[in-house]
């Protein structure tokens, strides 16, 4: 993570930073009311904060939809602290399950990951969840192999309704092979600390209830409105009909209010709650400014000349005219900006077992791609993403130092490997000359050590009779 104060040091501006929680919003008043949230507490723990104009970014809260129990035994995927106690408590259920005399039917309760909601957060967890066990757990303890188990539970017939429908297949087929459950049309009404209860619905339109009972819960079925955004819309009343968060006009202003600007999550401006808005919004507002800052600046100067103007010699007068000139032209040219308008690249999620699904926008259409090189692009987006140099080398390092264990080592063993370029759970990526589906290479070959990478998964080399007749996805165009 990278700290805040890092990145404000290389600010020309003065930017004051509190790390506080905002508690209320007070739009007639114009303050903020900040709270410290954090453990270590001094004598001032509360403050307000008087502003001219604002801009509310505080994205939004998990969906719970009052479901009994969710918020007393779930975990939730939002915060820095979600992750820590997931992992922790991952490592508790596998403490707890080794421990001496532990009944069969505890162990495979403990061992039961049950992740709830199968948009891109849930499937992305899920897959990292089995990454995770296949990759380190079952390394450190190999006695929990046969009873871990990953089960994703979807509401709705199936999962990623956003993506397209041969990227919702592949993501199945792919969830399949690596020993993940989807469990679709299973809907949770009810949470106790070691059952989940779910309605299910068979095909012949009946229903029935189900206890499934779990170790770990994650619960990631959306997205909510916090209680300092739903307070801020009922004190604006052209907010009144709002229900999925601050509506804004195509320049992010809040709907009736001049001086508040709301960003990502928690702003509605017709687009999905995604990262990919949030940060062009973010882009835009910036621009929007210092746009304003400019206008500001060139409309002072323009007051001054003119005031120069009215009191210079017939000379000067010509001189401080082109001046003005110059001024109204550059002035125009910045008031010019135009409204928010945002650029769909696509959408990518990652499946584990490092593979990724991308539905991206080319040209006047769209691309479906999904298996290991839509990871590696996965991962390149998301490197591009960091937001300073030093975290994007770091991630750089990290990916390169991944790459390079996994390059030159058998897909079936550690053992060092020449020529060919080992992409994790089996697949393997031959060089290009080499014969490839079905012949499997000769690994004493040394004349094999020229690794080309070929950016076509379906000439991917497959290693193994099993992995035959999978791993290859086809690219289309839609
Ligand atoms: P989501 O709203 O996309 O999906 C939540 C899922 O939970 C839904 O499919 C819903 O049917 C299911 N659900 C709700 N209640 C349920 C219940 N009681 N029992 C079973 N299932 C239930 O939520 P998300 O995945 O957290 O995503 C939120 C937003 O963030 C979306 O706009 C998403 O596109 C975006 N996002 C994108 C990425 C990415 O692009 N890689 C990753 C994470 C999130």
């Amino acid at each position: 993570m990278e700290p805040i104060r890092n990145i404000l040091r290389h600010k020309k501006a003065t930017v004051k930073f509190y790390e506080a929680a905002c508690t209320k919003i007070d739009y007639e008043k114009k303050i903020i009311y900040a709270q410290d949230d954090s453990d270590i507490k001094g004598d001032s723990m509360e403050t307000q904060i008087p502003f001219d104009m604002l801009v509310v970014g505080v994205g939004a809260e998990n969906a719970t939809f009052g479901i009994p129990g969710v918020r007393e035994h779930a975990c939730f995927l939002k915060e820095v602290g979600d992750a820590q106690r997931i992992r922790k408590q991952i490592m508790d259920c596998v403490e707890t399950a080794t421990f001496k005399d532990q009944s069969p039917e505890e162990i495979k309760r403990l061992l039961h990951m049950v992740v709830v909601g199968g948009g891109p957060t849930g499937v992305e967890f899920a897959g990292e969840l089995q990454d995770f066990f296949q990759e380190d757990l079952l390394k450190w303890v190999p006695q929990i192999k046969d009873d871990f188990h990953v089960t994703l539970v979807e509401a709705l017939p199936n999962v990623l309704p956003m993506f397209s429908k041969q990227l919702i297949e592949y993501t199945e087929s792919s969830f399949k092979e690596e020993h993940i459950e989807i469990r679709t049309k299973t809907m949770v009404k009810n949470v106790t600390d070691k059952y989940i209860e779910a309605e299910i619905n068979k095909p012949d339109g009946t229903k029935y209830l189900e206890k499934i009972p779990y170790g770990l819960l994650v619960w990631a079925t959306g997205n909510a409105l916090r209680p300092v955004v739903k307070d801020l819309m009922s004190q604006i009343p052209a907010q009144a009909k709002a229900r999925r968060g601050l509506e804004v006009n195509e320049y992010l202003v809040v709907n009736g209010t001049e001086n508040i600007w709301a960003v990502g999550d928690c702003a509605v401006a017709n687009y999905a709650p995604t990262a990919q808005v949030a940060a062009q919004e973010g882009a835009f507002l910036a621009r929007l400014f210092n746009t304003m800052a400019k206008t500001d600046a060139f409309e002072a100067e323009l007051k001054d000349l003119s005031a120069k103007q009215a009191t210079a010699n017939p000379d000067d007068r010509k001189v401080i005219l082109a001046e003005i000139t110059e001024r109204q032209k550059q002035l125009r040219r910045v008031k010019q900006i135009g409204p928010f308008q945002y650029s769909h690249q696509g959408s990518l999620a990652y499946i584990g077992a490092e593979k990724a699904v991308a539905d991206v926008s080319w040209f006047s259409g769209n691309i479906a791609s999904g298996g290991t090189m839509t990871y590696l692009f996965w991962k390149s987006a998301y490197l591009s993403m960091c937001f300073s140099s030093k975290l994007s080398s770091i991630s750089f390092k990290m990916n390169l130092q991944h790459l390079l264990t996994r390059t030159f080592s058998h897909p079936n063993s550690q053992e060092p490997r020449p020529g060919c370029l080992r992409l994790g759970q089996g697949q393997v990526l031959w060089p290009r000359r080499l014969p490839r589906v079905g012949s499997r290479p000769n690994p004493t070959d040394s004349s094999k050590s020229n690794t080309e990478m070929v950016h076509d998964e379906s000439r991917m080399g497959v290693v193994n009779e099993e992995e035959k007749s999978k791993k290859v996805y086809t690219v289309s165009v839609t």
